[in-house]
């Protein structure tokens, strides 16, 4: 069985419809899916009618810091008609919508134009990321590509870098868990965290109810891979992996393809 648990469609900033989405999974042989938006569960409101044989497991990704750290906590087997996290979805839109004009000031003072309307007619709807406003600085030519964009515009300590005060993560473990939910730590490894610093960071999320963390997300080496597996197997949490699916054409991050959990972690599916 293959359970990929980390997933984007055009509700956030990936580029493919739920449907297409599905689809795609199921063509890479993922029998469980979970499609798990930044900050938002609007593609289970617009899911096909024939889910194909596909099991979804229904996710979000929380955007939250710890420590001037941006985390992003994935709250899996929700309940997304929970009242708890259809508050919390509300909350983090507001945040984002605010995010976004001080990103798009900010933006402007570097000479990028119409960042908030270039960035708004990308998104298509209320969810804006710092992807959409990449895509417009390369649109407008002041990017070569979304690297560059990144690199130059909206990475760590750019302009577009604004640093949202998003819920804090006792919050977001609670709506999780009100959601009858799991709330795990996505991909630990990008934070770029000393080892020791992400063990405290697990331990204090351990404190507010996380309950596992990605031990697998994406193409990683075997030694990432054991890393976390130790990290996992120390902390004592349920483990978890997925793709980390934003679009067709990146190698690292394709539906169902990473390497399986290693049987020395529990999976976090023995608790859905
Ligand atoms: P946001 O939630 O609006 O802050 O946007 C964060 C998203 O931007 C991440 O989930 C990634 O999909 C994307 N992202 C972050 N860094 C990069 C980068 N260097 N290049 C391309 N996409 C990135
Ligand atoms: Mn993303
Ligand atoms: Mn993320
Ligand atoms: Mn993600």
């Amino acid at each position: 069985m293959i359970f990929d648990l980390h997933s984007h469609t055009s509700f956030s900033d990936g580029s493919l419809q739920p449907e297409a989405l599905i689809q795609r999974a199921l063509e890479n042989g993922v029998d469980v899916l979970s499609i798990t938006d930044h900050d938002t569960l609007d593609a289970y409101r617009h899911l096909p009618e024939d889910l194909a044989g596909i099991e979804l497991v229904a996710g979000i990704e929380f955007s939250t810091q710890w420590q001037n750290t941006g985390i992003h906590v994935l709250g899996l087997n929700v309940d997304p008609c929970s009242d708890a996290i259809r508050a919390g979805v509300s909350l983090q839109t507001d945040a984002r919508m605010q995010r976004a004009h001080r990103i798009a000031e900010n933006l402007e003072k570097r000479g990028i134009e119409d960042a908030f309307t270039g960035a708004a007619s990308l998104a298509k709807g209320r969810y804006i990321g710092r992807p959409h406003f990449a895509q417009h600085v390369v649109n407008i030519g002041k990017a070569r590509d979304m690297a560059a964009a990144f690199k130059d515009y909206l990475g760590d300590g750019k302009a577009g870098d604004v640093r949202q005060h998003w819920a804090e993560p006792a919050q977001i473990i609670e709506w999780i868990r009100d959601a009858k939910g799991i709330a795990v730590l996505a991909h630990p490894l990008k934070y770029k965290l000393t080892r020791t610093k992400l063990k405290r960071l697990l331990a204090d999320f351990i404190g507010l109810g996380c309950e596992g963390m990605e031990v697998v997300s994406g193409q990683q080496t075997p030694q990432q891979t054991s890393g976390m597996v130790q990290v996992c197997v120390e902390m004592d949490l349920l483990a978890s992996c997925g793709s980390d699916f934003h679009m067709p054409g990146k190698r690292w991050a394709e539906l169902g393809s990473f390497t399986p959990l290693p049987p020395r972690v529990t999976p976090v599916w023995e608790r859905f």
